[in-house]
């Protein structure tokens, strides 16, 4: 898997201090299942969270019964770091022939022929993700080759994650691992590259607001 574009600093930063909400998390720790860069950046992360924290904690006045040595050092920064995320990512990616890798896998209840797909108009599917969240949208896109998913700007911020296939928008191009960020600011069209249906995960945080008159006017009915 070659991937290219992977999460924000800022992002992980969050997801690290436990500060994202369950939808955000179950993109950032699929992502984080697929790329041993992101996992190498967020054990980074979180040592060096650690560390200030225990330069907090460490006083001068704490008393000699306070074991520093590195073993007791190291011990607290890894219950500091398996503590810190609201979801874990899996240790490794789940076998070959698997498209769903964990904790994805787990929301869908199987590999991505159980995915129980609902017909979203134009050729598209969706597949929605029951969470914790009420005000989060977390969904399996199924994108026909070559075709594009109605250009939409965003009420906030949009995660996707590739799973299957690839598209391309004006931010280039995302294949299989590939993980985009974006937010109002960002007027983008993604489209499916052709030769395969493009499956990704899409998490956004209000109703996507499509440009076509005709699409808002049947958004409530598509329960987009
Ligand atoms: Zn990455």
């Amino acid at each position: 898997m070659n991937i290219t574009h992977h999460i924000s600093d800022e992002l992980l930063f969050d997801y690290a201090n436990g500060a994202l909400e369950e939808g955000w998390s179950i993109a950032v720790a699929t992502h984080l299942a697929l790329c041993p860069a992101c996992r190498k950046r967020l054990s980074a992360m979180e040592a060096a969270g650690g560390m200030m924290l225990e330069a907090i904690e460490i006083e001068p006045a704490s008393g000699p019964t306070e074991d520093f040595s590195w073993e007791a050092m190291r011990a607290r920064l890894d219950s500091a770091a398996s503590a810190s995320s609201v979801i874990a990512p899996a240790k490794r990616p789940s076998g070959k022939n698997v498209s769903l890798p964990e904790p994805l896998r787990s929301y869908i209840g199987g590999d991505v022929d159980a995915v129980k797909w609902k017909p979203l108009g134009l050729g598209a599917y969706h597949y929605p993700i029951k969470t914790s969240d009420q005000d989060i949208s977390v969904r399996l896109l199924r994108i026909p080759a070559g075709k594009p998913v109605p250009e939409h700007t965003h009420g906030g911020r949009e995660l996707t994650l590739v799973l299957k296939g690839s598209f391309s928008d004006i931010s280039g191009r995302f294949g299989p691992g590939d993980f985009e960020e974006t937010d109002e600011t960002v007027d983008h069209q993604p489209i499916a590259d052709p030769g395969e249906d493009c499956i990704c995960l899409a998490v956004t945080d209000a109703p996507l607001k499509f440009k076509s008159r005709i699409v808002r006017m049947i958004q409530p009915l598509l329960g987009i």
